[in-house]
């Protein structure tokens, strides 16, 4: 920040300033709005290849305020949460509601694996398995029906107790995925180690993936790679035909994306689901 010398020091501070006050805003607001229950879930279709039905769900978090609008998008709460250490609880609760509509659905004889994304600090917290072992206890869903949506930088930081927690987290018989793949730090080697039933492939491939060879060259080694250590690929961020079709063709098994749905509440995402159970 200081190479500029004085005159960008000056520049810089009070924007950060600025940013500090915003977080420490965001903090605050943020506890109200866990009290006051205005968090709540979202959930984006997971199809298949080759027939587009659905899949599974990803769950995201979404903060509303009181009149109905967007109090602040989640890369930018969440980013809060994980600083000040608040996803620890908030990270509980969309866990718990996940699995409470979960079971809902289960119970309609129309459940699909619902994914919850899982935050870096809320899984090497002493006591994410005994949080996941209540809920699931808790309530009657299948676990196979719960999956745990890790990104590579959450299973890489942990070191040599990562292994060990996965397997413990794989014998509750919950389903395990590896996000943004393709975009951190696991070298592909690794991956036989991990015991993760599926791979997310980044939605930066996906973007370019019929657009530019070396982007396509990637994807392809990916998916080969996936296919061959048995685990489910999934493509994030499909939002064109043309993507669909290249990654149908190379394999991919599920697709994920605007193309089939953006992330809706649970009533419609249950509709859906509806429409497709009375198929
Ligand atoms: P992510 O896990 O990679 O989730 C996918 C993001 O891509 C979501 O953004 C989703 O709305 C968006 N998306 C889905 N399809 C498309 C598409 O076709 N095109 C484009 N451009 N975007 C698409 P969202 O909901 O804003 O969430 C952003 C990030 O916030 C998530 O990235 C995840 O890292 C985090 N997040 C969301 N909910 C939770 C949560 O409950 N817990 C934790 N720990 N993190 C969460
Ligand atoms: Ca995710
Ligand atoms: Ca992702
Ligand atoms: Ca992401």
């Amino acid at each position: 920040v200081k190479v500029g010398g004085r005159q960008s020091y000056r520049f810089f501070t009070p924007s950060m300033n600025e940013r500090a006050a915003a977080r420490r805003r965001i903090e605050a607001e943020l506890r109200q709005a866990m009290a006051r229950n205005q968090l709540s879930l979202f959930y984006q279709p997971k199809v298949d290849a080759t027939d587009g039905r659905i899949v599974g769900a990803e769950v995201l978090l979404r903060w509303y305020g009181p009149d109905g609008t967007e109090r602040y998008p989640p890369e930018q709460f969440i980013a809060v949460a994980e600083d000040v250490g608040l996803i620890v609880p908030v990270g509980a609760w969309v866990l718990r509601e996940a699995c409470r509509q979960g079971d809902v659905w289960h119970q309609q004889e129309m459940g699909v694996p619902i994914a919850v994304n899982v935050s870096p600090l809320q899984f090497q917290h002493a006591s994410f398995l005994a949080e996941l072992e209540a809920v699931l206890a808790d309530c009657s869903l299948d676990p196979a029906l719960l999956e745990l949506e890790l990104t590579e930088r959450t299973v890489m930081a942990g070191g040599d107790a990562t292994i060990a927690l996965l397997q413990r987290i794989k014998r509750c018989g919950v389903r395990l995925s590896l996000d943004d793949f393709g975009t951190g730090y696991c070298s592909l080697s690794y991956l036989k180690h991990f015991p993760v039933d599926a791979l997310k492939i980044d939605r930066a491939f996906v973007r370019d993936v019929e657009t530019d060879a070396n982007t396509a060259a990637i994807t392809q080694a990916i998916i080969a790679m996936a296919r061959s250590l048995g685990k489910t690929v999934v493509a994030e961020g499909v939002e064109n035909e043309a993507q669909a079709e290249y990654l149908r063709a190379a394999g991919c098994e599920q697709l994920q994306g605007f193309l089939y749905g953006a992330p809706m509440d649970a009533n419609a995402f249950g509709k859906l689901l509806t429409e497709q159970h009375l198929l």
